[in-house]
């Protein structure tokens, strides 16, 4: 008989955390993921790697999720960065920090191997693994949760949905679980892709693709208004901008947004004031010499002067006053309007999904349905680069699965 006092819809970090801590208390778990083997996207995670979390205190972690961070403080506190560290090392493969980016790694480098120390874990525990079955529909009758799956059919006393979100749909992430939630009277926040890199009109830096700025400043604007700024990495691609400081804004970017990047980290006023005071100076100065001062990548600087139609050998004393605020204008505060941000496809994490107004953040109950537990990406919440996402899904499944009660005990 399938019968469970759990039910794990979708094998990603949330699902199985949540059936890792609800096996350890005593629950009997099964876990159900359509795949062909859980953990597909633990598996592409940091390019194979796996940044499962980073440095930092539980609070500072709640300020990387955009507006509903403090949903989550429940979750970090109860299962923090260290105690992720801990349960890692404990089970044999501790996690290293990579100093420069913050973010934590296993020793091995491999989510191979984080998979499967999970996949053992669970086993050690009892529970139910279930691969290649795909969860159609999930009802409640009285006291019990019907799952009707496109094998057999199972009977829960709880159960968490923690199917992820749309993004990155080849690794199994279809948005399925919004429809189930939705039709367990849960309101859906429209998905969106997000952690995804940035289209501009007239791109200018095709040619440099795989030039990156390690640290620059850049903000996003909508009708004239700031609506974010954030430092990070930026990395010229062929059509678009891309890394870290480029995808973490890119959940605040809706249609009609404008991106400004800063490259030389300095205000337009200080910029133009230095290279006015540098051209007082020594007048017979390239412009192309003084903005290698900057530290400004060559083919960078090369391209900049092209599109301001300044040449390489042209004098401080020979730059005209509108030239060189168009340069600096260029340099300091480079406004471009967004004609779009990448798909599902390209989007490494999903904004939108199930409405957290309507989830328990203690808990992660549903406030609609009691026993059905929501669990990871499918909320309404997604954080930066870094290790923040699984990070959250981890400790969502912890508070729920701690939440949980066996029938008997209700
Ligand atoms: C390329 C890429 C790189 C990333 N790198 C990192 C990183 O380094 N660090 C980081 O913190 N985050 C990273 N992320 C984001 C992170 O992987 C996710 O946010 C995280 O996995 C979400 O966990 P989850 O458990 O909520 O859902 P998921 O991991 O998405 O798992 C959901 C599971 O549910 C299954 N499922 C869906 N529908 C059904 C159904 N109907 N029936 C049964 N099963 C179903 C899916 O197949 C999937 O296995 C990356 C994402 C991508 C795409």
């Amino acid at each position: 008989m399938n019968r469970f006092d759990l039910i794990v819809v979708g094998g990603g970090p949330g699902g199985i955390f949540t059936a890792i801590t609800a096996a350890e208390k005593g629950l009997k778990v099964a876990l159900l993921e359509k795949n062909k083997r859980i953990g597909n996207k633990i598996l592409v995670a940091g390019s194979g790697k796996c940044n499962l979390t980073h440095t930092g205190k539980p609070k500072e972690f709640l300020d990387k999720y955009g507006m509903n961070g403090k949903f989550l403080k429940e979750a970090i506190n109860k299962f923090s960065p260290e105690m992720l560290k801990t349960f890692f090392k404990e089970n044999g493969l501790p996690l290293v920090l990579v100093e420069e980016s913050g973010k934590y790694f296993p020793q091995t480098f491999s989510s191979l191997d984080v998979v499967a120390l999970l996949k053992r874990k669970m086993e050690n525990l009892g529970v139910k693994i279930v691969e290649n079955i795909k969860i159609e529909n999930v009802t409640k009758s009285e006291d019990e949760f019907i799952i009707t799956t496109d094998k057999d059919t199972y009977i829960s006393d709880n159960v968490a949905l923690a199917t992820g979100g749309k993004s990155y749909p080849g690794v199994g992430t279809t948005g399925d679980g919004y429809v189930m939630a939705k039709e367990l009277g849960h309101k859906i926040v429209p998905p969106k892709p997000a952690l995804t890199p940035v289209f501009v009109r007239d791109y200018m830096f095709e040619e440099l693709s795989g030039i990156s700025f390690q640290d620059v400043k850049v903000t996003v604007w909508r009708e004239n208004k700031k609506v974010v700024e954030k430092r990070g990495p930026v990395l010229f691609t062929h059509t678009n901008f891309s890394g870290p400081g480029i995808l973490d804004n890119s959940r605040y970017i809706e249609n009609g947004s404008f991106l400004e990047i800063n490259y030389v980290d300095k205000d337009f006023e200080t910029l133009n004031r230095e290279i006015i005071e540098e051209m007082n100076k020594d007048g017979k100065k390239t412009v192309k010499r003084v903005l290698n001062s900057y530290f400004l990548p060559d083919r960078f600087i090369r391209r900049v002067l092209s599109l301001a139609e300044i040449s390489e050998e042209l004098k401080l004393s020979e730059l005209s006053k509108e030239k060189r605020e168009n340069l600096v204008k260029m340099l300091s505060s480079n406004k471009m309007e967004v004609t779009k941000v990448g798909s599902f496809e390209m989007a490494m994490v999903t904004r939108g999904g199930v409405a957290i107004d309507e989830v328990n953040s203690k808990t992660m109950e549903s406030k609609k349905v009691s026993g059905l537990y929501l669990v990871g990406e499918i909320l309404d919440i997604d954080g930066d680069t870094g290790g923040y996402n699984i990070q959250a899904a981890c400790s969502m499944g912890v508070l729920a699965a701690k939440s949980m009660k066996k029938k008997e005990m209700r």
